[in-house]
């Protein structure tokens, strides 16, 4: 059979868990991907590193104040460029040449770059799930304008997405999507009042950056997922459930009209999805560990508690009031996310900043890309504020 080429990977977030993980799966594969890009917001050093290796035609390292240290340290290498700051993100998503771009960059600062990759017609695969909680129904529209694919990389969408192979005609009932339920599970509320940054980033069956991980633990990622989901495969609200399902092996399941669920399992490692994403339609081999069921006697289900962990709720709410909601809910929450981690408010005090935003900042039903980009700002400057004050936890 005659090699393929190389499919070309632009890789926005290469020096995060998904970014390092996707580079191992480029690496066991050197006759199928090519790195075209590399960025990072501030790790110089494993960025210069990553670039030595790789030989990409471009690297964007966000903090500008870096750009002499990563242009000094490559100036042997001239096949690679060096950009700086956020709008070189955008820019460099856009070239003509990459084939894919993969956003393992965290948080809103996703949205922009996606938004002018897909414009450029490039397939996405996609890890920053903020870009489609925050504008989902513009992501997908253009997605549909462009024609271009948009790949999940979250394990519980790619899960759903391996299900759905092969059931176009097929419509969903519904989807269940598992969540471990972190490392508070089980606790009540005058426990979590006064947990830890250091216990809430203790997570017990994934390794990932410290926004998600925090995330897992307020039940945030999970409503975060829901809404993701909603986009990926155009579900109506009422069709998204979730399942607390703590071995994290079932990685979510499909439930199709005559009542069949499908579902697809593995041990909890991201470069299963990262790489089935890459490598989309086909399954490449891999020689990640396997399962064994009887290392897993038992799988056991919960129903998510969200009078404790609030977040959740909020999630699904936002999604129901749609319009600007998500995007509020989206932008306080990283920004409670990063005043938790620098011990300026309370594990609790994280939902109620967010519920706060959701009543304070003016809903709009059907916003523009202009409008995310104020929705965004205006949030961050409300939870700032309210974070001045003290918030209250009840
Ligand atoms: P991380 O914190 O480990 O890495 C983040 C990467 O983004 C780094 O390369 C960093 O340099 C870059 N970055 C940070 N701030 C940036 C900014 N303002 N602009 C541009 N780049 C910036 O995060 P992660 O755990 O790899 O997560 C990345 C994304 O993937 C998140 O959206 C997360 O929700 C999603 N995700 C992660 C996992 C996981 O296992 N880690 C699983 C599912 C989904
Ligand atoms: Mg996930």
């Amino acid at each position: 059979m005659p090699t393929p080429t190389p499919k070309r990977v632009a890789l926005l977030g290469a020096t995060g868990s998904i970014g390092t993980q996707a580079l191992d799966v480029m690496r066991a594969h050197p006759t199928r991907f090519a790195v075209a890009a590399l960025s990072a917001q501030s790790n110089a050093e494993l960025l210069i590193t990553q670039a030595r290796e790789f030989r990409p035609a471009v690297v964007v390292i966000g903090d500008e104040t870096k750009y002499e240290t990563v242009k000094t340290a490559l100036a042997q290498q001239p096949e690679t460029e060096v950009l700086a700051g956020a709008g070189a993100l955008a820019e460099v998503a856009a070239r003509p040449d990459s084939d894919i771009v993969l956003t393992a960059m965290v948080g809103y600062a996703g949205l922009l770059p996606t938004v002018a990759a897909i414009r450029a017609g490039k397939d996405i695969a996609l890890a920053n799930k903020e870009t489609l909680v925050v504008a989902g129904q513009l992501i997908t529209e253009l997605v549909r304008e462009h024609n271009v694919k948009l790949l999940p990389v979250d394990s519980e969408h790619s899960a759903i997405f391996q299900c759905l192979v092969g059931e176009e005609q097929n419509p969903i009932e519904k989807i269940i999507l598992t969540a471990s339920g972190g490392p508070f599970r089980g606790r009540g509320r005058a426990e979590l009042a006064t947990v830890t940054k250091a216990q809430a980033l203790k997570h017990p069956n994934w390794d990932m950056g410290a926004k998600i991980t925090i995330d897992s633990a307020s039940l945030m990622n999970k409503g975060l997922e829901v809404i993701e989901a909603k986009w990926l495969f155009g579900l109506r609200d009422d069709q998204i459930d979730v399942v607390v399902h703590p071995q994290s092996i079932i990685h979510s399941l499909v439930q199709f009209e005559d009542g069949s669920l499908k579902a697809q399992l593995g041990l909890p490692d991201m470069k299963l999805p990262i790489q089935y994403a890459l490598g989309y339609p086909e399954r490449l081999p891999s020689d990640f560990p396997r399962f064994n069921f009887l290392a897993y006697p038992q799988f056991t289900f919960e129903q998510p508690d969200t009078t404790t962990f609030r977040n959740l709720a909020l999630a699904f709410e936002a999604m129901r009031r749609g319009g600007n909601a998500p995007c509020i809910l989206n932008a306080a929450n990283e920004v409670a996310v990063a005043a938790f981690l620098r011990d300026e408010i309370g594990f609790l005090e994280m939902s109620d900043l967010v519920e706060s935003c959701l009543t304070k900042v003016s809903y709009l039903a059907t916003p523009s890309l202009d409008d995310y980009v104020h929705t965004d700002q205006e949030t961050r400057r409300v939870a700032q504020t309210l974070i001045g004050h003290g918030t209250k936890s009840r």
